[in-house]
């Protein structure tokens, strides 16, 4: 195999149709793992990848079976197993996306939970890749209706976590219904025993592949994570903006793309922002450097190429907007700050799905990365007043203000009234295009603008009137019930995150989210009635603004004016699993829970 460098895709011997997809999803570079597995997976070697989520390694093992499929057979030849739904579902969106030129390509992922029937319509109309659980994936070879007599290769991903799901058997059983002529791609965080006489097994001379996490040190940075919940990134990342004191700030992101439109966003909320990216000229990218340096800019969206060798000593701040691929990636990126014996600030937006890179940067950086509370609307409402004061004091400080006294000493005369009142109607004028009390971040979604007024209508109560379930102030809708979540302002809550979060996680039209009312350390939401217990259940350990829900029944629904204690309601027997109103109320037309599938 060759030894030249690979810093392009197009070094890699992709196909034409992969490569026009990747080059306008917009990726800059491989990450190490496509750099190394695309070649021999290409040249049909069986693979042994020690790699994590994040690491990019969907687009690894994607990438080279799509660029040698056989797009006129429409028969499975590809199967990848994940050990999760979510997984699967991922993985075969992204083998779509990267398929987007290959006309007629179809990937199926098949689940449990999911109607057979949509499965197997599928699978009768013919595709090329299938995406499953072991469990299910079973299921169809033993009904007959998955056929793998054609298959050329399989991937088995986050193997360790198959293990440890207790899918091993399974995984073996699916092994031994393939043809002994294919391409096998087994990926694992961590390599125990049991995966590893699976490799022996199955792997026929794999090129071995090990996504080094280098131990580096860091000390001058401090850094800390926001774990993603409940608020948009961009939402949070504004936050940061509006309250963190820094000079310069570098923000990463994947792709090129990405960095355009992340700047283009920032700038319409009124920060100077600027990309940098590999498709930017050379002129260009100096340029933006030199304003950085010179300080006529603040803030630069970048790709890690484009970073490279960076050395700007006002940079005090790297916010990782979205997570590195591995931890050499992760120091260099932080590198960018503490320049020149300053002190720096490091801030990773980490996704639920990223703990494990979380732990892994952990460990090879060998500190600890401490978990940030986002600032509250509170905050940014001091800081702003703060900046706002200070505009004051320089402007008496340094201009010449004679005309302007005598203007107001003239209109108070007029008119009559004080000082105070006069600098109160100036001070509004100069702060309306920027108030100093912060609006909440702008939804789409119809049920959030309804909460956002809500809460602007209404004046939190005291904690301890709330705390008794005292729910006077407005009664619950017939068909509602009311839910306490133990998440408030303090914690820097809006109606718009716990709408989001609800509807993500329920899986819930977001129409059907009821009345919000946020108190200091809690807050309420009406739903239907008739949740599922499952869906309360998992509602109950979703984390918003770095707080756990722990939903519990206040009342509503039969229920009013109760205080009930954190059971979920009991769906009925007969109820399918999409939830109904309740039955006995029918006064007003009913709200539908919709679940997405
Ligand atoms: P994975 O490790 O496969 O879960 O990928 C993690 C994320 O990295 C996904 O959002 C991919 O879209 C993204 N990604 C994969 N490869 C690249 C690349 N070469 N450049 C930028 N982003 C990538």
């Amino acid at each position: 195999m060759s030894t030249e460098v690979i810093t392009h895709f197009a070094q890699l011997a992709l196909s034409a149709p992969v490569l026009q997809a990747v080059n306008e999803i917009g990726y800059e570079s491989p990450s190490p793992i496509q750099a190394q597995a695309i070649p021999p997976l290409l040249a049909g070697r069986d693979l042994l990848g020690q790699a994590q989520t994040g690491t990019g390694k969907t687009a690894a093992f994607a990438l080279p079976i799509l660029s040698r499929l056989d797009i006129g057979l429409a028969q499975p030849q590809v199967l990848v197993l994940t050990p999760t739904r979510e997984l699967a579902i991922q993985v075969a969106e992204a083998m779509q996306t990267y398929a987007r030129h290959l006309k007629g390509f179809h990937v199926l992922p098949i689940y449990g939970g999911q109607g057979m029937d949509t499965q197997l319509r599928a699978l009768r109309r013919g595709v090329h890749a299938v995406v499953g659980t072991p469990g299910r994936v079973q299921d169809h070879l033993r009904r007959g209706t998955l056929k793998l007599d054609r298959l050329t290769t399989l991937v088995l991903d986050e193997a360790d976590e198959m293990l440890r799901m207790g899918f091993i058997d399974e995984v073996e059983q699916i092994l031994q219904h393939t043809p002994a002529e294919k391409q096998v791609a087994l990926f694992s965080a961590t390599m125990p025993a049991a995966i590893q006489k699976v490799a022996q097994k199955y792997l026929r001379d794999p090129v071995e592949i090990k996504i080094k996490n280098k131990t580096s040190t860091v000390a001058a940075i401090s850094q800390r994570y926001w774990e993603v919940t409940g608020l948009h990134k961009l939402d949070a990342l504004t936050r940061i903006l509006e309250v963190e004191e820094f000079d310069a700030m570098i923000v990463f992101v994947r792709t090129k793309t990405a960095t355009v439109e992340l700047a283009e966003r920032l700038e319409a909320r009124g920060f100077s922002c600027s990309a940098l990216n590999g498709d930017m000229n050379q002129v260009l990218r100096e340029r933006t450097v030199e304003r950085l340096k010179k300080g006529s800019l603040d803030i630069v969206v970048a790709t890690d190429v484009a970073a490279r060798g960076l050395d700007v000593e006002r940079i005090s701040h790297v916010v990782n907007y979205d997570i590195p691929y591995d931890t050499e990636a992760y120091v260099h990126r932080i590198g960018r700050t503490g320049r020149a014996g300053r002190k720096g600030e490091a801030i990773l937006f980490v996704a639920p799905r990223e703990k494990r890179m979380l732990r892994a940067i952990e460990t090879a950086t060998r500190q600890p990365i401490t978990p940030m509370q986002l600032p509250s609307h509170a905050d940014i409402a001091d800081r702003r007043v703060t900046q706002f004061k200070q505009t004051i004091s320089a402007t008496l400080a340094a201009q010449e203000l004679d005309f302007f006294e005598k203007l107001i000493t003239d209109y108070q005369r007029e008119h009559d009234v004080t000082v105070d009142k006069i600098a109160a109607a100036l001070a509004y004028l100069v702060q309306k295009e920027r108030p100093l009390l912060p609006a909440a971040e702008k939804s789409t979604a119809p049920a959030a603008a309804r909460a956002d007024r809500a809460e602007r209508q209404e004046k939190p109560r005291g904690r301890d009137e709330a705390r008794r379930g005292h729910t006077a102030e407005r009664s619950v809708e017939a068909g509602m019930v009311r839910y306490r979540m133990e998440v408030g302002r303090d914690h820097g809550v809006q109606p718009k995150n716990i709408v989001g979060a609800i509807a993500n996680e329920a899986g819930m039209d977001s129409q059907n989210i009821g009345h919000i009312k946020l108190y200091d350390d809690f807050s309420t939401v009406d739903l239907p009635a008739g949740m599922p217990k499952d869906i309360f259940k998992h509602l109950t350990k979703v984390w918003v603004c770095g707080q756990q829900l722990r939903l519990s029944v206040l009342s509503g629904d039969g229920q009013q004016g109760e205080h009930k204690s954190a059971a979920a309601p009991a769906p009925r027997k007969d109820q399918p699993k999409h939830a109904k109103p309740h039955p006995k109320k029918s006064a007003k037309p009913k709200p539908k829970v919709k679940m997405k599938k």
